[in-house]
């Protein structure tokens, strides 16, 4: 099925236009920042779709304003003191600053040990920080794959770690890889679980459609409750298909 898409500008809103074999329009916002996109029968003119847009403007402008209310991650500066998060738990941070090896420790119930170099600004501290979560990351969803293959009955060919803004993850069924977003290092173990779980679903069913959520009840039936949890997270879940 061949997918069209382009944007228009409808009163200073950038919108974009998907025509589809589909027999009514839809129109969604998406978050982080609040996207507009519109799905569109494929006979429906840009000047029937810019009307529809316009007929619809004070909801998408609420839907814009509630978006930009939603909790944000503050700018850290990667300091002692400051709280990070780890699978779903809270830490503070401790950083130290004379060390040989630049590495991250749990140190205790609450702190995260930083080693880094004497004279490290931020941005290395950063860097430190983030390659211990990739690290991580990668450990924790290698086990749940090899956990979740025999029970599903697929194999996953690869697997990686990536920052994306709009996501939580992505699978392409073709080459049968998976792309997990480094947030989730940050966020409980269940979560992670749910969108290993919902990437690897992937490999038997395309769509989300009522099959996909049918797998989804068979095998991981919280799946609902973990995925409103992370709608509330500052980064929200959008639907893979919507990619190329
Ligand atoms: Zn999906």
């Amino acid at each position: 099925m061949s997918i069209d898409s382009h944007t228009i500008e409808v009163s200073g809103i950038t919108v974009e236009v998907v025509r589809k074999q589909i027999k009514n329009l839809h129109l969604g916002v998406y978050p982080p920042d609040g996207r507009v996109r519109v799905a569109t029968p494929m006979r429906l003119s840009d000047e029937a779709v810019r009307l529809a847009v316009v007929s619809r403007l004070g909801w998408i402008r609420r839907e814009r304003a509630n978006m930009q209310q939603q909790p944000r991650e503050s700018q850290r500066e990667y300091i002692s003191g400051e709280s990070h998060y780890f699978q779903g738990r809270r830490y503070r941070l401790r950083v130290i600053t004379r060390c040989n090896s630049q590495k991250v420790e749990i140190v205790g119930k609450r702190w995260l040990c930083l080693c880094v170099k004497k004279g490290a600004d931020r941005a290395q501290r950063e860097k430190v920080l983030e390659r211990w979560y990739r690290e991580e990351l990668k450990r924790s969803v290698a086990e749940l794959i090899a956990k979740w293959e025999p029970l599903l009955g697929v194999n996953v060919s690869a697997c990686g770690i990536k920052k994306m803004k709009t996501k939580w993850g992505s699978c392409n069924i073709e080459e049968r890889r998976i792309w997990i977003n480094l947030e989730l290092a940050k966020k409980p173990v269940h979560s992670l679980e749910y969108i290993v779980v919902h990437e690897m679903v992937h490999l038997l069913e395309k769509h989300h459609n009522e099959r996909f959520k049918a797998l989804m009840d068979k095998f991981l039936p919280q799946w609902r409750i973990y995925k409103a949890e992370l709608g509330k997270s500052p980064l929200g879940h959008q639907e893979w298909q919507n990619q190329k």
